[in-house]
């Protein structure tokens, strides 16, 4: 049954083929075979699960289910959960029981949706590869060697080894669509705004977004419909109607213009990810829509523009955690001074570290004119660049990343390298865009990810381009040999 996807598995419990309680022990049980090879899940809430289960067995038996009454999902550590350990893949919140539950949460527990457990997660959401987590790296299920990528790692690699339904993930600068190409599954970043950042762990406040990953995009599409809406919680969540996601998957995408921005295939991209991208476009094409070539010409600034304002954003955001308003604390301390260093210095790991470095410097009074303020002004011009692009196409579509599933350990030592993987989904973030991967082939036996970007809440159109590819396809179907 973890084979099928979730809206199969939903229609089985709908009918009473199925049960929750089934469902819910059979992952159990997976999770018990294969997650100590894997480390994708860092806590499993085994009795909570089964509880939750049971209670939604009574809902569809009383005719009260919905479309995701019973489902199996893991959340990204990062979500907090009320009273389960909500750790944000860090030695600071190690101990962190959260006394409320994020909005997400809220919202797919009330959709019906059963909490399997907390998945790994590079700390605070900061990596490309999950190898930043406290609780240990994550291997990729397709070949425990490579990395599933990251920061949402755990989070892909649970739904591609089938050890949930599906998962939470959020996207800081590509943290769904990179780990969603990486382990052949499909992810999407909602608009800004769209999903609640409520008791979601804050790294970078104007570029995080919540949303889901799972096999495919109708899957997403029933998650994504229950997890977004307005939160007046949240200061920056979108008040605009949540439209339904579910019914416009099979819209026809004939005369559908999709733009190929030049300066997606040029160096540094791997050549078996091109051409299973181009092989995609050739397929969309087939259906119907109209490829079209288009520019971007700022996207060379993506990453140098992300990687100074997300530090300066994350250092503030981590400067809560100090080790008396929150997180770990040391031990017998000298003085106040003493106990903020090391607390701070005990607490976080390496990367995290480098990024309030980097974060404090930029925002420095002598500098703050020249790195973030100057980032702030190529955000802008990496966001016109789309603008402009929107007038001629009503998606971009290219690579989600330039290479395939690295191995593990091959970047940790080069930050730099390690920061090249967001080449291709950092500006969505900058310009606060939608942007989905779905997978669409294999590159020596690892999968390739098909990225697609749409103007500001065109969520709808990314999820109905993507099921018809799927429709036509199945590379989303395919599982990795080694977790049956
Ligand atoms: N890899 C990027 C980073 O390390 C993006 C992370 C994310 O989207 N959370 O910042």
């Amino acid at each position: 049954m973890h084979d099928k996807t979730l809206a199969q598995q939903a229609a089985l419990l709908a009918s009473g083929e199925l049960t929750s309680v089934e469902l819910v022990d059979h992952y159990l049980a997976r999770i018990d075979r294969l997650n100590s090879d894997l480390n994708a899940y860092i806590l499993v809430n085994e009795e909570a699960a089964r509880n939750a289960a049971k209670a939604a067995d009574e809902q569809i038996k009383n005719g009260e289910g919905g479309a995701l009454t019973g489902i199996p999902i893991a959340h990204k550590d990062i979500f907090c959960t009320k009273g389960v350990r909500t750790t944000c893949g860090s030695r600071m919140l190690e101990n962190f029981i959260a006394p409320y539950n994020a909005t997400v949460v809220d919202k797919l527990t009330a959709a019906g949706v059963v909490s399997l457990g907390k998945a790994n997660m590079d700390e605070f959401a900061m990596g490309s590869s999950n190898e930043n987590s406290y609780f240990g790296s994550v291997a990729n299920p397709w070949q425990h060697d490579r990395v599933p990528g990251g920061s949402s790692g755990g989070s892909a690699a649970i739904v591609a080894a089938q050890l949930a339904s599906a998962a939470t993930g959020t996207d800081t600068g590509g943290s769904i669509r990179q780990p969603a190409a990486f382990c052949g599954v499909t992810g999407i970043k909602p608009t800004y705004g769209r999903v609640s950042r409520y008791g979601m762990i804050a790294f970078a406040s104007s570029l995080d977004q919540g949303g889901p990953l799972a096999r495919t995009a109708e899957d997403c599409a029933l998650l994504l419909q229950a997890m977004s809406g307005h939160d007046p919680r949240d200061s920056t969540s979108s008040d605009l109607e949540v439209p339904d996601f579910v019914a416009s998957l099979n819209d026809d995408i004939k005369g559908l213009r999709i733009g190929v921005p030049e300066e997606y295939f040029g160096e540094g991209l791997e050549s078996g990810v091109g051409d299973a991208v181009k092989e995609a476009l050739t397929e969309l094409e087939r259906a119907g829509a109209v490829l079209k070539s288009v520019s971007l010409p700022n996207q060379g600034l993506c990453i140098p523009a992300y990687y100074v304002i997300a530090p300066a954003e994350a250092s503030s955001n981590l400067s809560r955690f100090d080790g008396v308003r929150f997180g770990h604390r040391a031990e017998n301390p000298q003085d106040l001074e003493d106990l903020y260093k090391r607390s701070r210095g005990e607490g976080f790991g390496a990367e995290v570290k480098r990024r309030i470095l980097i974060g404090a410097y930029a925002l420095s009074a002598g500098y703050y004119d020249a790195y973030y303020l100057k980032a702030q002004q190529v955000r802008q011009l990496v966001s016109n660049d789309f603008t402009e692009a929107f007038k001629e196409v009503d998606v971009i579509a290219g690579p989600t990343t330039p290479t395939t599933a690295f191995e593990r350990g091959a970047k940790t030592s080069d930050p730099v390298s390690m920061y090249l993987n967001d080449l291709f989904t950092v500006s969505a973030n900058l310009s606060g865009l939608p942007g989905i991967s779905a997978p669409c082939g294999f590159s020596e036996g690892l999968p390739v990810g098909l990225q697609m970007v749409a103007p500001a809440n065109q969520e709808a159109r990314l999820l109905n381009i993507a099921h018809q590819y799927q429709n036509a396809t199945n590379w989303h179907l395919q599982s990795p040999a080694a977790i049956d």
